[in-house]
């Protein structure tokens, strides 16, 4: 069996954490976004590893990772879910002891009748228009919801990895306009909010990408290494072709690797031809097409033929390579498939 090893630097995500955690003020609580396995790196080894550190509260997107959440974490943190409370979600928000992030009219009502007394928050939309109550329910409901005592409330920023954008500034004032002097705790900010500046941090903060080694945090501590084992090599002669389709054609005698990991392991197709692996610090292009499980990459230019290369690491980070795909390192990192062999290193 050959697969993939992706190493992910537990002490590295922790640091990153920290440092989200100290640009912050002291009154505020960093908590730690956990979502999509924790961005593709495994929600139960990630956030024991950052309630170590001293994240008390997670966000998730959907009640089912808040239940493995919890079962990582045990009773005493704080799990709260994006989605809000869906049909269906009653029994997993009950069980697990969730705390859903309420979205709608619809959604208040539903928690109220199903689980009257039990915990939540309130979403409020400033101005994304993706999820979150607008401001006229908001006006509408907001004496009830207020007499039930949610735990937090909160809005999310759509441009705040773009500090200039008016909208960040319009977001924030309409945040203070809906939540000013109510008492309840507040959240607007993830990664790029953090960085935005300490008026828009409130009580909580939401970092997800940052505490994983993705822009904006360019501070980041990288986390990730992917390291694809060489399955067969051979020497293409001029004329030759490599791949789907006639994806690569040599000029000169090549010598090319064949790579256990393809699109099916959330290497893009859109990196055929393009993206460069890594041979410790020597760059070697990818030829040709990616194909489900397979690359083809030139090592021509190596003194030996190695066991493995690197498509992520210390040259190439989850954004550059995101960039070649013509994506952002988000994307590639929820992508990472499932066949890689994780290796974690770092904290517990
Ligand atoms: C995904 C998400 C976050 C985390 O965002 P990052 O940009 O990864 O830090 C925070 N809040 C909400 C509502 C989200 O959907």
């Amino acid at each position: 069996m050959a697969t993939g090893i992706l190493s992910i630097d537990l002490a590295a995500i922790c640091a990153n954490w920290r440092a989200m955690d100290r640009v912050s003020a002291a009154t505020t609580e960093t908590a730690a976004v956990v979502k999509a396995d924790a961005y593709g790196l495994g929600a139960g080894t990630v956030a024991r590893a950052l309630a170590g550190a001293g994240a008390r509260r997670f966000f998730v997107a959907v009640a089912e990772e808040g239940a493995q959440v919890r079962q990582a974490l045990g009773d005493g943190f704080e799990i709260n879910v994006l989605g809000g409370h869906c049909g269906g979600d009653t029994g997993l928000i009950r069980d697990f002891g969730l705390t859903p992030m309420l979205n709608s009219v619809e959604q208040v009502t539903r928690h109220f009748e199903n689980l009257p007394g039990h915990a939540f928050g309130i979403q409020l939309d400033t101005g994304m228009n993706r999820l979150g109550l607008e401001a006229d329910d908001w006006a509408a409901i907001a004496d009830i919801v207020l007499d039930a005592r949610p735990t937090l409330l909160m809005s999310h920023l759509a441009c705040a990895d773009a500090p200039e954008t008016a909208l960040n500034r319009s977001q924030l004032e309409t945040f203070h306009t809906l939540t000013d002097g109510l008492g309840i705790a507040r959240s607007l900010s993830a990664t790029g909010g953090i960085l935005l500046g300490p008026e828009y941090h409130f009580d909580v903060t939401r970092p997800g990408v940052g505490l994983y080694g993705g822009l904006p945090f360019e501070g980041a501590l990288p986390v990730v290494t992917l390291s694809l084992p060489v399955i067969q090599h051979r020497l293409v002669q001029p004329g030759e072709y490599v791949g789907y389709s006639l994806g690569f054609r040599a000029t000169q005698p090549t010598r090319v690797a064949t790579l256990a990991a393809g699109y099916a392991d959330g290497l893009s197709r859109a990196l055929s031809g393009k993206a460069t692996l890594w041979a410790g610090d020597v760059p070697c292009p990818l030829l040709g097409r990616v194909s489900m499980d397979l690359i083809t990459v030139d090592v021509s230019h190596l003194d030996q033929v190695p066991e493995t290369l690197d498509i992520l690491g210390p040259h190439q980070g989850v954004d550059a390579l995101g960039g070649v795909a013509g994506t952002i390192g988000y994307e590639i990192l929820t992508s990472l498939g499932h066949r890689y062999t994780r290796r974690y290193h770092g904290a517990a």
